[in-house]
């Protein structure tokens, strides 16, 4: 099973993003590496299988995040949440009107076990929760869920971030016998805010 990303579509000029878009990639920039990595090793997989008849299977995972991520990992949710508890300000980039779509942690691990189980070898499936919101809204729901004061203190945008990113879902739906993501964007912020609270 590769663990590939929503990283091979970039910054996508379609959305949702489905499984049959050839992405929108910069070949020579900060996020290069990581997005044409994960493209070449799509492509190795499809050779191995093509070639050597190897059982393969490609999900591409949308930003997923829950108890037990990194606080050093520098992602957006522990990034606020830890500010937030902090009583901080939220280091927002751009103007936070960038989309991102939040898929808890346990429906990536059921969507992974049904793909496992029901994928079609080499065919790239999309895991992800298409709940779409803006990085700006995702810093004031952390904020009211956590009861914080912090404000929101704005950073420039680094370059290449992607300005929108939701994954479809259909294919996913329709091969693993109707898996779909089960847990609320709320109730999966709040579960992270108690793991951060007892580790930081
Ligand atoms: N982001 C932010 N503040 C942070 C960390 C990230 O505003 O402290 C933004 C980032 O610029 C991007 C979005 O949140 O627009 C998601 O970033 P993350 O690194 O979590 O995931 P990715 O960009 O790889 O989807």
């Amino acid at each position: 099973m590769l663990a590939s990303t929503s990283e091979i579509y970039g910054d996508p000029i379609v959305s949702p993003q489905s499984e049959s878009y050839f992405g929108n990639v910069n070949t020579n920039g900060p996020r290069s590496c990581y997005d044409e990595g994960k493209r070449a090793a799509e492509t190795l997989f499809h050779d191995y299988n093509k070639v050597y008849g190897v059982d393969t299977r490609i999900i591409r995972i949308f930003n997923t995040y829950g108890p037990y991520m990194s606080v050093e990992d520098g992602r957006v949710v522990p990034n606020f949440i830890q500010q937030a508890l902090k009583n901080i300000p939220l280091t927002l980039n751009g103007d936070g009107k960038q989309t991102r779509s939040l898929q808890y942690i346990d429906d990536l691990i059921s969507g992974i076990n049904y793909v496992m189980k029901d994928g079609i070898p080499h065919t790239p499936i999309n895991l992800g929760n298409p709940n779409e919101m803006s990085i700006l809204e995702l810093a004031n729901r952390i904020i009211k869920l956590t009861k914080s004061n912090s404000t929101i203190s704005y950073q420039s945008l680094p370059k290449d971030d992607p300005k929108q990113r939701n994954p479809d879902i259909t294919l996913a739906k329709r091969l693993l016998c109707g898996w779909h993501p089960l847990i609320k964007i709320d109730e999966g912020l709040l579960k992270t805010i108690e793991f951060f609270k007892s580790s930081i």
